[in-house]
């Protein structure tokens, strides 16, 4: 079946078909060309052959490169980790009574367009902010340090150039003479002060926009339109970025074509499942030190974060409960040997809670009123909305930070509840994250915008379009590698048989993984 027949009935999104250059490597078979019905009218010819096979010998290299890097990064970690603790404890352990938290803030100082190389002074500190901070050193704001790459390049704002070789990615990048401007801790502030720098660079212009969560994309339509003239296209990997996309394409104003990534299977399959899935347990001990053999866990939301969250956490033989509103991820849970229930059914009893929703207001004051003395409570979906966080901000409750990223909030009978990175991601706040399944990810991105590079002019439409399966499939050809996999190739009475391509795509776009 053409997958463009089945994609016909998609919601606003147009179909992208695959570049007919990508071939599953594991296969070794040539490449075939694409039916002519399915890409007659949507499909622009690719016509930069020689530099997508460059681009996939570049992408075997970085995935190379990742690999050997990864040992690296985790010995450095554990060292960062090991001196952060320590860090903590040396901390004096102050009580605060925290305010209501601060309305992001436009920064005092606007920057010019040659602003980039210059700090700006204006800083707003949340309370928030001073709670986060790990150590002296990570008090003083990157954006009031002067600070030189070996080369005696100051383009960039990170916390510590001197720490190139402890295996932070982002100063890797700013010492290799890449502009970065990214820290950990930043303030709401601080963040778009660093989208700003990214952009408001005198003779800059984009050419591609690789986004995740619409951020950037938002940014330079609002202050600097002009800047979205010679765009090639927009990667986008988020729900709420993609969302943000089609709020552009049904007002007309989407400047180019958008691919997104976040419906695509590996995002899907990989990132949320398998990136939750690692990284859970490793934010809880890291942050907490819990033991979770025997511990009553609710996990709220059964979709592909909660599903790798539940399946790590019975893997410690924690007693799972999954809270859910739709009856198709409900009999899932069910029947993947977890107790549903609804939240107020076991509050009072477990141990620890963990949202997953990409939902608002789940764990509401109500429900964090009746958790027993010491349960610990976090979030691994939507940014920081899904506990709500600011109704545990009035004056009866003390507030004690223990360590970085973890607060004891105190009721006036001495109950405790433990929040941990204030509500906010708690693998990408506190753990280390699977670099293989980030890789995975990164090489979706990487691939996409690849296509839109490639693509001759007028090729897309200001359309949003849906990362095609085939470039799913070649994804995780490349990954496969890093195993002692042996794909299996289909013959000719079996592609006969089944009716597909015998160089994939091996599924029709409706099939669910
Ligand atoms: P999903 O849509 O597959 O799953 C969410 C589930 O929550 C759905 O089954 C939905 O029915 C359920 N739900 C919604 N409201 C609920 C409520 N009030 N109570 C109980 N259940 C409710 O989404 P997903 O892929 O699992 O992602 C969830 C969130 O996690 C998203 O916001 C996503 O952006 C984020 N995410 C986080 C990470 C991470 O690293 N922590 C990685 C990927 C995605």
């Amino acid at each position: 079946m053409a997958d463009t027949e089945v994609d016909g009935s998609l919601k606003n999104s147009s179909h992208l078909e695959p570049s007919t250059l990508l071939t599953p490597p594991c296969n070794g078979a040539e490449t075939e060309n694409l039916s002519p019905e399915s890409s007659a009218n949507e499909r622009p010819v690719n016509s930069a052959s020689g530099s997508l096979s460059a681009a996939r010998s570049q992408l075997l290299r970085m995935l190379e490169a990742a690999e050997a890097r990864r040992s690296a990064y985790l010995l450095s970690t554990e060292e960062a980790s090991a001196a952060s603790d320590e860090a903590a404890r040396e901390a004096p352990r102050t009580e605060t009574q925290i305010q209501a938290p601060k309305q992001p803030q436009e920064f005092n100082e606007r920057l010019t367009r040659t602003g980039r190389r210059s700090l700006s002074h204006s800083l707003s500190h949340s309370s928030g902010d001073k709670r986060s901070s790990e150590s002296l050193e990570d008090e003083v704001s990157p954006r009031n340090k002067e600070q030189k790459n070996s080369d005696g390049s100051k383009d960039f704002c990170i916390k510590n150039i001197h720490q190139a070789a402890f295996g932070r990615r982002e100063i890797e990048i700013a010492e290799l003479g890449v502009p970065v401007f990214a820290w950990k801790g930043e303030s709401e502030d601080d963040y778009f002060w660093c989208i700003d720098s990214c952009v408001n660079v005198e003779g800059w212009e984009p050419n591609l926009i690789l986004d995740d969560g619409g951020d950037m994309t938002h940014w330079i339509y609002k202050k600097y339109p002009q800047l979205l003239k010679n765009i090639k296209g927009i990667v986008e990997e988020s729900v709420t970025g993609v969302h943000r996309l089609h709020q552009l394409y049904k007002t007309g104003k989407l400047c180019g074509p958008a691919i997104n990534v976040n419906e695509s299977v590996i995002k899907q399959k990989f990132d949320n499942f398998y990136f939750c899935k690692e990284s859970i347990l490793d934010g809880l001990k890291r942050t907490t030190d819990v033991t979770l053999s025997g511990k009553q866990v609710l996990v709220c939301g059964y979709g592909e974060v909660g599903k790798g969250c539940c399946a790590a956490l019975k893997g410690l033989r924690a007693i799972v409960y999954v809270t859910e509103v739709d009856p198709i991820c409900a009999l899932q849970a069910c029947m993947d040997g977890f107790q549903l229930a609804r939240l107020n059914e076991v509050i009072e009893m477990v141990d620890i809670v963990i949202t997953c929703t990409g939902n608002i207001n789940v764990v509401l004051r109500e429900h964090l009123e009746h958790m027993k003395n010491g349960c610990i409570v976090c979030n691994m979906g939507h940014s920081n909305t899904e506990i709500d966080v600011t109704s545990l901000m009035t004056p009866e409750l003390t507030w004690r930070r223990i360590r970085a990223h973890v607060d004891h909030i105190i009721w006036p009978d001495g109950k405790i509840i433990v929040l941990l990175a204030e509500g906010r991601l708690l693998n990408l706040s506190c753990s280390t994250v699977p670099v293989y399944v980030l890789s995975i990810t990164a090489t979706t991105q990487v691939l996409a915008l690849i296509e839109l590079f490639n693509a001759p002019e007028r090729g897309y439409k200001q359309d949003i379009y849906v990362f095609p399966r085939k470039m799913d499939e070649f994804v995780a050809a490349l990954h496969l590698q890093n195993f002692d996999a042996h794909l299996t190739e289909l013959t000719d009475e079996q592609v006969k048989y089944i009716g597909v391509n015998k160089n994939g795509p091996f599924k029709p776009s409706y099939y669910r993984y």
